[in-house]
């Protein structure tokens, strides 16, 4: 059994849903970044890689925690800035030796300087998967959001990543470019899945958070949310200029839900593309019909966010 009350072990705040059952090893400290208007995550936070003799005294004392996990997600949000990346990743090795997976956050710009022959050694070292928050394949909706990196960048960074045999994962944002860019987000999006060809695609949809950046651009009007309507029509075509090769797409996250009422009428979309392409727009589409027909109450996340209906997302 886990012992999730250790108190001298350096927990991380945050890891992908699909992390769930990680174990969680803290290498590095927030993000070297912090900068993108929607999030909130390590604000208050200053980047800090942490000495590698302290994280190997952390992964000993994970490997007590969690036993022989079998797979490890490596924190905060940009570890592989980190110059000993590799003498890291081979500490979990051995500390962890039944690991099937060892995955990391990445901003694709460090792993567009790292290239794929830094890459090919930090795979070798253990490392199986990043994860990389595209948000956006639109240039303009990555520009307003400060996301710190170009199209250009992700694709670059996608093929550094699969051209070293390490799995990529995007996470996309669905209402990223609000009502104003709805369109060219999604269009833009698929284009850059296309270019890179990630093993895995994220949907998360975006929920404008008290005290972001973006909340103040919001109520001044440069940005403007999409109702749970236009949310999934945006996923929709997406979906549709999506032309990955083999690629598991996946919603995994209650911010991607839509309620009618106090049902749940909408989970998102999951299936292995191109095959299951079909059969997510059917779902899409019917949903979108059943919405433009209900006399209920459409909400989502963000709604419920701004009711105080939810409180962490
Ligand atoms: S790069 Fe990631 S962690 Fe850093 S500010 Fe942007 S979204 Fe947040």
């Amino acid at each position: 059994m886990r012992d999730y009350n250790t108190l001298d072990y350096d927990y991380p705040p945050y890891r992908p849903p699909n992390e769930a059952g990680s174990a969680l090893i803290r290498a590095s400290r927030g993000c070297p970044w912090n900068r993108c208007l929607f999030c909130t995550m390590y604000k208050s936070l200053k980047f800090q890689p942490k000495s590698v003799e302290d994280v190997k005294n952390e992964i000993d004392k994970a490997a007590k925690i969690y036993g022989n996990a079998k797979t490890i997600f490596i924190a905060d949000s940009d570890s592989l800035v980190m110059k000993n990346i590799e003498d890291i990743i081979k500490h979990i090795k051995l500390r962890f030796p039944d690991a099937e997976r060892i995955t990391s956050y990445a901003r694709a710009k460090t792993l567009t300087k790292l290239g794929s022959e830094r890459l090919k050694k930090i795979k070798k070292a253990g490392l199986t998967r990043v994860h990389v928050g595209l948000e956006s394949g639109d240039k303009k909706t990555l520009e307003f959001l400060q996301k710190g990196a170009t199209p250009e960048e992700m694709i670059n960074g996608g093929k550094a990543t699969k051209d070293a045999g390490l799995d990529l994962s995007f996470y996309i944002l669905i209402g990223a470019g609000g009502k104003k860019r709805l369109k060219e987000h999604a269009i833009e999006s698929a284009k850059v899945c296309n270019k890179a060809n990630p093993d895995f695609i994220r949907l998360r949809t975006l929920v404008v958070q008290h005290g972001s950046l973006l909340e103040e651009k919001m109520k001044s009007g440069q940005y403007k949310p999409t109702t749970p309507i236009e949310k999934l029509q945006e996923v929709k075509i997406f979906l549709e200029y999506l032309e990955v090769e083999k690629c598991e797409l996946a919603s995994d996250h209650l911010t991607n839900y839509i309620w009618v009422g106090n049902n749940i009428v909408y989970r998102g979309v999951y299936g292995i593309l191109p095959d299951d392409k079909k059969e997510m727009l059917e779902i899409i589409n019917k949903t979108l019909e059943f919405l433009a027909i209900t006399d209920d109450e459409i909400l989502d996340a963000t709604i419920l966010y701004e009711r105080g209906m939810i409180h962490s997302l």
